[in-house]
């Protein structure tokens, strides 16, 4: 009697590794999956908190994969361990903050040693020749394999034809006429193989699976390590990157003020720890400040904050000031006109 394979399957919550999942589970295939929590993963966070992507679902997409594919899944948060990945990437980063071709290396070797850990055969990724620029152009693909040290149990269903036979493969666990030749970034072929297993309402078929490859947020990052001169970070940092209008006005400090009802909740939830500025005479944003600043500074600062709020014509506005180490002043202050709020404020 052949016993049944099993292979865990990396789940960004996209489509292709949704479809590689599917493909191995056809086979015969036990799958079970690994999502890996960076802090930089698009999923529901600013979707849940801001009002203009209210009609975006406010799932998480890893899980709705796994409820799709009828599978296991296991989140493992890596976000101390992803730092080193980020901050001193041996590859290098794509267009923007975004380490790809490390990251792959680093999450295909945790999830090998999860195989190992848990009497699993392989490991499977939804990879496809050339769809990415950086972590998947050809002569890439077996530098994940090698450095991950998953070697030949890291299959890739969805190219697999173009690449030569794993182990899997060569002892007949899985049958590799029964997978893919995809390459390139065309997404049509993906797309019709969804349509085909009835998938529908998947995870944007062409988007990253996280911030790092977005250029607004790469730049607030790399601002936030100059201004601290250290490339570091904490939870909270990269969380507070995905909110708000973030402006320095001065190298020392910055400025972060909610653009809306559901950022001023969320970063009402920071006040304890953060300087901040508050319209008390209108309806205004709340203003978090990072930074030491001085009571000038905050004069300088609060005026900014008026300025976005619907007293922004008026002559002078209330505003509340609260320092970092919680003493709080109320005074009267003219908004800041539009026309000295410089653009290369704006992070
Ligand atoms: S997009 Fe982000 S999560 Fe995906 S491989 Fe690149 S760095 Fe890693």
């Amino acid at each position: 009697m052949s016993t049944q394979r099993k292979a865990v399957a990396l789940i960004s919550g996209g489509l292709d590794s949704l479809l590689a999942a599917k493909l191995m589970l056809n086979q015969g295939i036990h799958v079970e999956g690994i999502n890996f929590y960076t802090g930089f993963c698009v999923e529901g966070h600013t979707h849940a908190i801001r009002k203009k992507d209210k009609d975006k679902p406010k799932r998480n997409n890893a899980l709705w994969s796994a409820e799709q594919l009828g599978i296991k899944l296991h989140i493992i948060d890596i976000i101390e361990e992803y730092k080193d990945v980020l901050i001193n990437p041996k590859h290098g980063y794509g267009a923007n903050m975004n380490p790809c071709l490390d990251c792959k290396i680093f999450m295909v070797g945790k999830a090998k040693q999860w195989m190992e850990d848990n009497g699993f055969d392989f490991i499977i990724t939804g990879e496809v020749i050339g769809q990415r620029p950086m972590s998947q152009r050809k002569e890439l693909l077996p530098v994940v394999v090698k450095e991950s040290g998953a070697d030949d149990r890291l299959v890739r269903p969805l190219c697999a034809k173009n690449l030569a036979p794993t182990l899997p493969e060569r002892e007949g666990w899985i049958d590799r006429d029964k997978m893919k030749g995809f390459s390139g970034r065309n997404r049509k072929p993906q797309m019709a193989l969804a349509e085909e297993y009835g998938f529908e309402d998947y995870a944007n078929p062409a988007g990253g699976c996280c911030f790092l490859t977005d250029k607004n947020y790469s730049d607030k990052l790399v601002d936030l390590w100059q201004a601290r001169n250290k490339k570091e970070y904490d939870l909270d940092d990269i969380m507070l990157l995905k909110v708000g209008r973030h402006i320095r006005p001065e190298p020392h400090y910055k400025l972060i003020v909610s653009r809306e009802e559901g950022e001023n909740k969320f970063l009402s939830g920071y006040k304890k720890h953060f300087g901040h500025i508050e319209i008390k005479s209108h309806n205004g944003p709340l203003t978090l400040v990072d930074g030491k600043l001085s009571d000038e500074d905050f004069h300088y600062a609060a005026s900014i904050a008026a300025r976005f709020s619907q007293g922004r014509d008026a002559d002078s506005v209330n505003v509340k000031v609260t320092t970092q180490d919680g003493e709080e002043k109320t005074y009267d202050i003219k908004p800041m006109p539009a026309s000295e709020i410089k653009q290369d404020w704006y992070v």
